[in-house]
This record gives C-alpha cells, structure tokens and sequence, in this order.
C-alpha cells in the first residue's frame, strides 16, 4: 500500500501526500516520498531521493560551467 515518507532522516511518516512535521529535520517543509515498500525498508522511496539529489547536483554542475564558460 502507497505511504508518503521523509528522506531526511526523522523517520516520518504518512499516510497522504504531505510535508515533514519535523522542526528538528533537515527536510522539515519538504515534501514526503511516495513509497510502496512491503518490508517497511522504503527502499522504493530513498532510491528515488537519491536520484533527485544526484539530478540536483548535476544541473548545480551544468550551471557553474555556463558561468565559467
Ligand atoms: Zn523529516
Ligand atoms: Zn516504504
């Protein structure tokens, strides 16, 4: 079953789409991961943060290129 989970760390968890709750998380604010796990890993939900922050980090990258360039 779907759940939306935070990938920063405070273990957060939900059953709606949402944000993290968590003052002391570094997501707080950020929104939840959908997620589909069965084995309450959320390895479907982590694979797909760290693969928005690689994305992140390669467009940062692009970008400092263009400004060296
Ligand atoms: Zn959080
Ligand atoms: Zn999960």
């Amino acid at each position: 079953m779907e759940h939306f989970i935070c990938t920063g760390g405070c273990g957060g968890i939900s059953g709606t789409p949402g944000v993290c709750q968590m003052d002391s998380c570094p997501h707080h604010g950020k929104d939840l991961v959908s997620c589909s796990c069965n084995d309450g890993e959320h390895s479907d939900a982590k694979t797909k943060a760290e693969l928005e922050a690689l994305r992140e980090t390669e467009e940062g990258y692009e970008d400092t290129n263009k400004d060296e360039a």
